[in-house]
């Protein structure tokens, strides 16, 4: 089990460590492919994190990517949820090995 540092804000719970790196040195969140997204607004409700937000463009209200950092790493629960499958997450391998390569960096200073 690793210790995650946490934030409150309001009643969401951010991290602001993860396995000691900082959250913002960790390139994990959600991408929406707009080819497909038809702007439910499903993972703006879904994601406590906010992580998501609506946006005004043309006219239109449009879902994006607003807090990527809010993402809880290694989180998919927003893929799931959207209808057209319009989410993604980098690959988890990837990601776990810049992590480990940040943690070996870290303990060499
Ligand atoms: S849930 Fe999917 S389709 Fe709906 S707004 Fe989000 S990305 Fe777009
Ligand atoms: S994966 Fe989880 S934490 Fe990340 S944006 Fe989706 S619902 Fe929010």
């Amino acid at each position: 089990m690793f210790l995650i540092a946490t934030q409150v804000v309001g009643l969401i719970m951010l991290e602001e460590t993860y396995e000691g790196i900082p959250r913002e040195k960790i390139p994990w969140g959600p991408k929406i492919d707009y080819t497909k997204c038809i702007s439910c607004g499903k993972c703006v409700e879904f994601c406590h994190n906010n992580a998501f937000a609506f946006e005004e463009k043309d006219g239109k209200k449009l879902s994006v990517v607003k807090n990527p950092n809010n993402c809880v790493v290694f989180c998919r629960g927003c893929e799931d949820i959207c209808p057209v499958g319009a989410i993604t997450h980098p690959s988890e391998e990837v990601i776990q090995k810049i992590i480990d390569r940040l943690k070996s960096e870290k303990t060499k200073t």
